[in-house]
């Protein structure tokens, strides 16, 4: 699928040079002088295996619609009006201007997916100066250098994944000539004795079942490897370690360390319980090893083959998940027979599904407008007698989901609000039992030090 993109911004940023860099060809007109590039061009890009029609803008300027800078604004925003997706540059040296923040402003009311681009990102106090990128409210900053030719695998991730449905056909056909799909990384957890071997070794028996013999598993010393219908995965190898621990005879000990190192080997992590004694203290404190880990969770309920499988029964044990595990409302929930192999499927589906949410990225036009709506809905208290006041909320990263609010005075924002936002995220954005990392930012004033950067 073929889509568009335009690269917007004040005058001076480097539109033009990242525009030559994609189009391959020295097509702009560059100059170190502002406002040079007074049309708007277009060319037919290329970054890694995506392949776009690419707009480069006059720069955005804030003035009269009759002058001629009107008309370059005018022009720009036709051109966001024709593309799928916007490029919103700033001069990272620079900081961000009032000029940019008037800008921003714009390309959030157009609501379409955007990626802050910090141009000019080469050299020391790059990264400093990127945070500050932030306060745009345009999520995350993507460092570049469109001069130095850097940072375009990161702008690549970032196009990707604003425009996940326009990409992911060009990405689909360059994966399967590559490397294939990603291999989802699990360990599985639970207290001793809740069948973690027994279900390790059955993933694995079950798969050389539907690979046939040959295919199939390889072990290293922390994982292994399998496939289940065409996906791949890494399984942190629980097992191994045991057969390690038993020769030292510290099984005990090892245990707890066990646990955190398969967590942070993980990207979704298992919590495996025994349904004769689900949700115990223990379990609950490995389940919130793997929140404060900020991995995806799914819950395992193991062992049921030797329960009657009544109606209900598996709602009844979702109710006490979301009960007992208050800050991952919605974790997914199967139950499982390691012994019998009875819900392997569920159990691998539930995986895959919780990994995408946990990779999710919301786009922050709909982030803001979700966030204008909650807040107006039911607004910060007063503390002190005086208002607080939220501007903006921005992703700023995904694995697990985390995002920034802008406001004024983020230590007096009760934890009773960052809650209620939490949960709403969580519902609007359909985040079910992922983690969910809430960050509050005093925003920082546009015009401070300013007048200092320029000399
Ligand atoms: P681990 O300590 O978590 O690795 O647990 P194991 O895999 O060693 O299993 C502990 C005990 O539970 C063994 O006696 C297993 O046979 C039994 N077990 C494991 N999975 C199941 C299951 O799905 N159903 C039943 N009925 N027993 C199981």
């Amino acid at each position: 699928m073929s889509f568009t993109v335009a690269i917007v911004g004040r005058p001076n940023v480097g539109k033009s040079t990242l525009f030559n860099r994609l189009v391959g060809r020295r097509l702009a007109l560059v100059d170190d002088r502002p406002g040079v590039t007074r049309d708007r061009r277009e060319g037919e890009a290329r970054l890694g295996d995506l392949e776009f029609t690419v707009i480069d803008t006059a720069g955005l300027e804030e003035s009269a619609p009759e002058s001629l800078s009107g008309r370059m604004r005018a022009q720009t925003e036709t051109a966001i009006g024709q593309a799928d997706a916007i490029l919103f540059m700033i001069d990272t040296r620079a900081g961000p201007t009032p000029t940019d923040h008037a800008f921003a402003q714009i390309v959030r009311r157009a609501g379409k997916p955007t990626v802050l681009v910090a141009n000019k990102s080469e050299g020391r106090h790059a990264e400093e100066r990127r945070l500050q990128a932030y306060e745009l409210g345009l999520g995350e900053p993507v460092a570049i250098s469109a001069e130095h030719d850097e940072g375009m695998v990161d702008l690549y991730d970032a196009l990707v994944a604003a425009l996940p449905e326009q990409t992911a056909a060009q990405r689909h056909e360059a994966e399967a000539e590559t490397r294939g799909p990603h291999a989802i990384r699990v360990a599985i957890v639970g207290r001793p004795n809740a069948g973690k071997s027994t279900l390790i070794n059955r993933l694995i028996g079950e798969e050389r079942l539907l690979t046939g013999p040959e295919a199939g598993i390889t072990r290293d010393s922390i994982a292994v490897d399998l496939a289940w219908h065409g996906q791949p995965f890494q399984l942190y190898d629980t097992a191994g370690l045991r057969r390690r621990s038993r020769v030292e005879e510290k099984l005990e000990k090892l245990s707890v360390a066990d646990a955190l190192n398969a967590v942070r080997f993980a990207e979704v992590v298992v919590v495996l319980l025994d349904v004769d004694n689900a949700f115990e203290e223990q379990d609950q404190r490995i389940a919130d090893l793997v929140e404060q880990e900020g991995r995806a969770i799914v819950i395992a309920v193991n062992k049921w083959d030797l329960k009657e499988h009544t109606p209900g029964a598996i709602g009844k044990l979702k109710q006490q998940a979301d009960e007992k595990l208050t800050q991952m409302k919605g974790v997914p929930l199967v139950a499982v027979s390691g012994l019998t192999g009875e819900g392997l499927d569920r159990l691998m589906q539930a995986i895959v599904d919780a990994y995408e949410v946990w990779n999710r990225r919301v786009p922050t036009s709909a982030l803001n407008r979700w966030f204008e709506e909650a807040v107006s809905a039911n607004p910060p208290p007063a503390v002190s007698g005086r208002r607080l006041r939220l501007n903006y909320i921005t992703q700023a990263k995904a694995r697990p989901p985390s995002f920034v609010v802008f406001c004024t005075r983020a230590d007096a924002v009760p934890d009773a609000y960052k809650r209620y936002l939490v949960n709403s995220l969580r519902d609007v954005f359909e985040l079910p039992g992922t983690p969910i990392r809430l960050m509050l930012r005093e925003k920082a004033n546009p015009f401070e030090g300013r007048a200092k950067r320029k000399h």
